[in-house]
């Protein structure tokens, strides 16, 4: 399908690529391409591709676009794609950087944020323009693109890019970045058996539109007590190529990528250097379930994020494929909890496992770092023991990093479980639900128990935040919300699964 639209536009830009005098090694003047987009354009064509040339020997590329922002009315995201196929899942993407840069450089050394350094083949590239808003009256878009020769190719194996970068002789006498494993911190592994680690999973940076380097991410985050912090920019992973990364002890980094579909949102952590998962589906695209797949083929857990946001394009209208493994039921700067927490029930009263968890899309000061987090009970801190404990559904999401992780054990009989665990038990069946919440102590906080998708009326703790409850077993999920005396949320467990014997 994106084939045809791309030969639909190339005759201009190969005129205008033909009048620019294009020779290998030589650089070109600056070229403009301007097109303008109905909102019928974006119905047809949520993404548009438009092709221009590279030369030979070239060493560097500017590509930066313009438009009448209408006040709002139209916003148009910018991304990059090398000479290849501009299919879903292509290798050919160089990178995105939605409506927060005008203007972007590659080269071989170095890049903007959100898009990958290394050479810049020759032939025909794609702008790609994302389509996000586009006013009754349309935009005009103006592409400008400018291209600069390289100096002469090193020799292979004798010049190193980048700190920690490992090249590699490709041919021509050009040069590759390798993604460096290790710079993978799971060095930090203390094996010494399960506890609550604190984490933040879906924090931005300057590689989409966050505000701070990766590094000054996780000071921030370190300041803050978090054990762990996925990096999620939207729809690329390149802040893997922040070789200071690689110098932090503390806390673990966890690559991820936040897939932002016209359809709604979803992190995939667990990548690795160089990973990209496609983000260019339509809400009723079914191919929803390729995305989902590429992602788990690399290793990834994806996660639906603010499923409930009404920002345009966030919430999720896509079906709920297999393979999505988690739910963002609580997020800091969209705070739909209640909604969120209703799509969750929907989920799993169908008898789905699906992690609930809660970060605070963090992107910049003075919003609160740590306004939805998670608590993960793990065997160790590392990415693998991390990721294990979260498909398990062993995760309370809390709504502030100073407060203490609480307790809440169901027993039956002589079995015990806490979130993400399953119960054996006969309906009807006598059942103890023990809550001890330190951080609550002299704040009136409520615990209420929902029982497959059955909202119970909220207890009161007593004045030291703790409760025992006695319930009958009702097979199915029992969850449980714990809030604070002024109505925030303090926390949400993951179900205890209760199972006929
Ligand atoms: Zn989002
Ligand atoms: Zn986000």
């Amino acid at each position: 399908m994106f084939g045809a639209r791309a030969a639909a536009i190339s005759t201009t830009l190969l005129v205008a690529a033909a009048q620019a005098g294009v020779e290998p090694g030589r650089s070109t003047a600056p070229h403009s391409i301007t097109r303008h987009f109905t909102p019928a354009d974006r119905v047809s064509g949520r993404y548009q591709y438009l092709p221009f040339d590279v030369p030979a020997g070239t060493g560097t590329l500017r590509v930066s676009y313009q438009y009448d922002r209408a006040n709002g009315n139209n916003v148009v995201d910018l991304g990059l794609f090398e000479p290849g196929s501009l299919e879903i899942g292509t290798r050919a993407f160089r990178g995105y950087s939605g409506g927060a840069k005008a203007a972007v450089t590659i080269s071989a050394a170095e890049t903007t944020p959100g898009y990958r350094p290394g050479p810049l083949p020759a032939g025909q590239w794609h702008a790609l323009l994302g389509l996000y808003k586009v006013d009754e009256r349309g935009v005009t878009v103006t592409v400008t693109v400018d291209t600069e020769a390289g100096a002469d190719p090193p020799a292979p194996g004798m010049v190193r890019l980048k700190p920690d970068a490992t090249l590699q002789p490709v041919a021509a006498g050009m040069v590759r970045l390798k993604p460096d494993t290790t710079l993978r911190p799971d060095a930090t592994s203390r094996p010494d058996g399960a506890r609550w680690l604190m984490g933040a999973l879906h924090m931005h940076t300057l590689h989409s539109d966050g505000t701070v380097s990766p590094v000054e991410l996780m000071r921030l985050a370190r300041d803050a007590g978090f054990d762990f912090v996925a990096i999620t920019d939207h729809n690329n992973t390149t802040h893997t190529d922040d070789p200071a990364l690689g110098n932090l002890d503390r806390p673990l980094w966890i690559v991820g990528e936040e897939v932002t579909t016209p359809g709604g949102h979803a992190n995939v952590w667990g990548l690795k250097a160089g990973d990209w998962v496609d983000f260019r589906i339509a809400p009723e695209d079914r191919r929803i379930n390729d995305l989902v797949g590429a992602a788990r083929r690399l290793g990834g857990l994806f996660s639906i994020n603010h499923p409930a946001s009404e920002c345009a394009g966030c919430g999720w209208s896509h079906e709920v494929v297999d393979g999505v493994e988690g739910v963002e039921i609580s997020n800091g700067r969209h705070g739909e909890v209640e909604k969120a927490l209703a799509f969750w029930d929907q989920l799993l009263i169908t008898g789905r496992r699906i992690t609930g968890v809660g970060s605070s899309d963090w992107h910049a000061a003075p919003n609160p770092i740590d306004v939805a987090n998670v608590r993960v009970y793990a065997d160790a801190l590392t990415e693998e023991a991390i990721l294990s404990a979260i498909r398990n559904g062993r995760v309370i999401v809390m709504g502030r990093a100073r407060d203490e992780t609480p307790e809440i054990i169901v027993r039956a009989g002589d079995q015990a479980a806490r979130g993400g665990q399953a119960l054996t038990v006969a309906a009807g069946a006598p059942m103890v639900v023990e809550v001890n919440a330190a951080s609550l102590k002299g704040r009136h906080g409520t615990l209420v128990a929902v029982t497959n998708g059955v909202r119970a009326a909220a207890v009161s703790l007593d004045e030291l935040g703790q409760l025992t409850l006695r319930q009958r077993a009702n097979p199915g999920y029992l969850r449980f919300e714990l809030y604070a005396d002024d109505g925030s949320l303090f926390a949400a467990t993951n179900p205890v699964y209760l199972v006929r014997p």
